[in-house]
Order: structure tokens, then C-alpha cells, then sequence
């Protein structure tokens, strides 16, 4: 393999490394980016590692900042480049598998690469004079597409847990294999995950989704012990068959699923990954033919705790969800405009993209069928229409308010408020046409005057109550 050329640094980075030079220091491209560089890849981040200590780092540029001075890292921006300079380590004991108990610098790069994960992360060069170091052997690695241990993978893993998923995330993401002993300190080590902390882990999970296929990383999970400790929502569905419109059991579905989501849409992915979580509790029987009544709804109470436990943000957890929830829409031809309005008022508009894509992976990871379906064309384009002529979808965009019809009617604030115009959205629902305030007033007081039995109060009708139910559906 040959070593990067200088051309290959950004000039900002090169100008921080010829800095730290100047001062008597040495200045080594480390981690993801040397990786990177040699694998032809994307480079994500540059970080340096120096001799130098973080107070004489910091004293050479103007525009610093102190993020883990503790832990001997210093941001540089200059000329450009936003950068990491790391004072070489040699990381304390680990007595609690999470965290070094304290860091200490050292003057020796090789002291500082041998105490990182896995060899091929291992390589430093300097792009000053184009020296490559590898105390680990990353490149012979690099060669053989491989994640590897340094030194004896189980202390490694006992050292930091967290390990033990980016073993599996790196694997993923540049599609590589595990090295055998290493793959087996997986299957011994894998207890020590439940050691780390929801935060790492989630952060971990998250650049595991985002590889080309997930599928793989999230099957060696499964076979390691790893998944039911992370996701136990997902190992719950490995072996839960199905009928016969599917081909592969739930778990495998499911990575089939996140394999065919866009990389790049991180929530449709997570929406991929739990979309069927509901099912291994709701598998039931009916005349012979396997049902999973309700599952979305299963599903989406587990999508609520898997996201609280994995401190993910709270907006995540209500969009993923939603989308959990909705899944299992059923469009037809035959749905009436209404019940397209219908649907485009449960879903919201902001959801459709994903909401879609989600469908479109679910049923490219199903194994019996393939690709887009014309009818969600059709379902998108009437839904289009329907937002382009503003169509009145939730009681605020109804032509008259609760003002109105406390004066029209003589009522006091309260509950017969909103039952009056819930009742009246309904009807602008199932005909747009009647959003007009003389016709809705004039129905405002039929309905009251009909008392609280007279209407069709609350639709618990979605698009989908003019169809048989779904085996699968409510
Ligand atoms: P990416 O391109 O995904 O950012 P990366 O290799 O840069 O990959 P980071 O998590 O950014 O990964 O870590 C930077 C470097 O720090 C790694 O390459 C590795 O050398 C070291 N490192 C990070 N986390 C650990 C860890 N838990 N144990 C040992 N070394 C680690
Ligand atoms: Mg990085």
C-alpha cells in the first residue's frame, strides 16, 4: 500500500501540522482520517496527535477551543481547517469499563496509537515528511478488509464495552469482516455492553444505521449476544414467522427493511428498524391464517420505551413513533377524497416523505414483492391536490371558530364547544364545499339543538374503515 500524498490534506490542516512542528513538536494525522485516506474513502474529521501538552497546543493559534483539556484535546480553527490536536495518551486504568480512570501523557506516539481499539485505527502519519507509523500492523489489515483487536482482544473489550459495538459498527460501515479471535471475544465479552452508558451506546447505534447495509452489523449483533442487551425489542422478533405474504421472518424482514431505507435518512431508518417490533406480541391465529392485529400501536409503545432508555431526543422518539404507528395504511383506488383527507390529517403533511419512504422499504425488505408501487403514486398525487387547494383537515382551519359559535348559540365556553365543531370538520371532511360559515353555522345549531346523541361525534373512521380489516391492520 503507499502512504497519502500531501495533496490529499486539506491545506488548513497541513498549515496547523507545520505550526506545531515550528514549535518543536511533532504532528501526526491519527484515527478515521488516516484510516480513511488509505481506504480512498471520505474523510470525515481530521485529528492530530502531538507531543506537545495542551497548554502550549493552545498558546500557538488565535481561535481555540478547550473542549477535553483534561483529557488532552484542544480545537483548533485555523486557516480554514477545524481540527482536534490530541497530546499523546496512555490511557489509566479501566476499573469500571467505561472510562479510563484518568489519562496520562505521554511523549511516545506509539504508547498513544497501541492504546486505541482496533489496529486499522491505528496508524498515524505525519503529512510534514510523510512518515506512516503502524506499531499495530493496521495496514497489512487494511489490506485484508479486517477488524482487528490491538493486542488481546478480550482485555480490550473488558477495558471499554463500548468497543464491543464499534467492532461491529466499523465492520458495517466499511464493509469488512471480524477477525476471528476478535469475533470471539464478541461472543465472551458481549455482558460488558450493559456496563455503557445509554449515550454512547445510542451514539454507536446511530453511525451503525447509517452504513450501507446495516443488515450485517445488526445480525452479528443478534449472533453475539449483543442485540437482545441493546435492542431486545428487535431480538424479540428473530424466528417470528409469518404468513404468507412474507417471506422472511420478522427479524430478517426487518433488516431487509433498514437495508432498502436511505442511508441518509436517519429517522426513516429508525422507523425501518422497529416498524414490526410490535409484531412477536401480537401474533395471533385466526382460521388458520397468522394475524398481528394492533401491532403498529404495540410497536409504537415500544418504540417509547426503547427511545426513553437510549436518551434519544424526544422528537425522535414522537416522529419515529408516529411513523411506527402509521405504517400500515392501506391505499386503494376506491378511497373516496375524504377518506384521502382523512389520511393526510392523521399522518400530517410533514410526515408523508417518511412516511412513504418507510413504505417504500417495508415492502422492498418484504421478499415476495419489489420496488414502488404505482397506487402510493397516485395516493401522493391526490394528496398533493388536496394540499394545494388547502383543504380544511383539523377544526382551526374550519370558516367559522368557537367565538362564533359561542355567539351564535348562546353557550358558555366548555366541551359542547368542541364536540359542535368536531362534528362540523367532519362533515368538511367528507365535503369540502361546506366550509362556508353561513352553511356551518346554520349546521352548528341543528347539531346542538340535536343534543349530545344527534351527531356523528368523533371519527374513530380512518381511510381504511370502508376496507375489510387487514390480518395485520387494527
Ligand atoms: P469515524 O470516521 O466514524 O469518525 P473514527 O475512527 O474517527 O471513525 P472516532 O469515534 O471518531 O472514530 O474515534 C477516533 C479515533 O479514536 C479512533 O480511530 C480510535 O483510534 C480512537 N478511539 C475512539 N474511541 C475509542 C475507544 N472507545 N477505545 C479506543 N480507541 C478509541
Ligand atoms: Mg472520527
Amino acid at each position: 500500500m503507499i502512504t497519502p500524498s500531501r495533496t490529499e490534506i486539506p491545506p488548513g490542516v497541513l498549515a496547523i501540522a507545520t505550526e506545531l512542528r515550528s514549535a518543536g513538536g511533532q504532528a501526526w494525522v491519527v484515527g478515521g482520517a488516516i484510516r480513511d485516506l488509505l481506504l480512498g474513502r471520505p474523510i470525515n474529521d481530521w485529528d492530530l496527535a502531538t507531543d506537545l501538552v495542551p497548554e502550549v497546543v493552545a498558546s500557538l493559534f488565535r481561535r481555540t477551543v478547550e473542549i477535553g483539556i483534561r483529557f488532552g484535546t484542544v480545537r483548533v480553527l485555523y486557516r480554514g481547517a477545524d481540527c482536534e490536536v490530541t497530546t499523546f495518551r496512555r490511557d489509566g486504568l479501566y476499573t469500571d469499563a467505561r472510562r479510563p480512570d484518568d489519562v496520562s501523557f505521554t511523549g511516545s506516539l506509539d504508547e498513544d496509537l497501541v492504546r486505541r481499539d482496533f489496529t486499522v485505527n491505528a496508524l498515524a502519519w505525519d503529512p510534514v515528511d510523510g512518515r506512516l507509523e503502524d506499531p499495530a500492523d493496521g495496514r497489512a489489515d487494511l489490506d485484508a478488509r479486517l477488524i482487528r483487536a490491538v493486542g488481546e482482544p478480550v482485555a480490550r473489550f473488558t477495558e471499554d464495552g463500548l468497543r464491543l459495538l464499534r467492532a461491529v459498527r466499523f465492520a458495517a460501515q466499511l464493509d469488512f469482516h471480524i477477525e476471528p479471535a476478535t469475533y470471539r471475544a464478541l461472543l465472551i465479552c458481549a455482558p460488558r455492553i450493559e456496563r455503557i452508558s445509554p449515550e454512547r451506546v445510542r451514539e454507536e447505534l446511530d453511525r451503525l444505521l447509517q452504513a450501507p447495509r446495516p443488515s450485517a452489523a445488526l445480525a452479528v449483533l443478534h449472533e453475539t449476544g449483543l442485540l437482545r442487551r441493546v435492542l431486545p425489542e428487535l431480538a424479540a422478533c428473530y424466528g417470528v414467522t409469518q404468513n404468507k405474504h412474507h417471506a422472511f421472518d420478522v427479524f430478517h424482514h426487518t433488516l431487509a427493511a433498514v437495508d432498502a431505507a436511505p442511508p441518509e435518512r436517519r429517522l426513516v431508518r429508525l422507523a425501518a428498524l422497529f416498524h414490526d417490533t410490535g409484531k412477536p406480541r401480537t401474533r395471533g391465529e385466526k382460521h388458520g391464517v397468522t394475524t398481528f392485529y394492533a401491532h403498529q400501536s404495540a410497536g409504537r409503545r415500544l418504540v417509547d420505551s426503547a427511545f426513553r432508555r437510549l436518551r434519544y431526543p424526544n422528537e425522535d422518539r414522537e416522529r419515529v413513533g408516529h411513523l411506527v404507528q402509521q405504517h400500515m395504511f392501506h391505499y386503494r383506488p376506491e378511497w373516496t377524497d375524504a377518506a384521502v383527507r382523512r389520511f393526510l390529517r392523521d399522518v400530517g403533511e410533514e410526515h408523508l416523505d417518511d412516511l412513504f419512504a418507510l413504505r417504500a422499504a417495508d415492502s422492498a425488505g418484504n421478499g415476495t414483492r419489489r420496488g414502488a408501487t404505482p397506487e402510493l403514486d397516485e395516493l401522493r398525487r391526490r394528496i398533493a391536490f388536496e394540499v394545494e387547494r388547502r383543504s380544511a383537515l383539523t377544526v382551526r382551519d374550519l370558516a367559522i371558530d368557537g367565538h362564533d359559535l359561542m355567539r351564535e348559540l348562546l353557550i358558555m365556553p366548555g366541551p359542547e364547544l368542541g364536540r359542535i365543531l368536531r362534528a362540523l370538520l367532519e362533515e368538511v371532511l367528507d365535503d369540502p364545499e361546506r366550509n362556508e360559515r353561513e352553511a356551518l353555522l346554520g349546521r352548528a345549531r341543528e347539531i346542538h339543538a340535536g343534543g349530545p346523541d344527534a351527531d356523528v361525534d368523533a371519527d374513530s373512521s380512518g381511510p381504511g374503515s370502508e376496507e375489510l380489516p387487514h390480518p395485520e391492520g387494527e
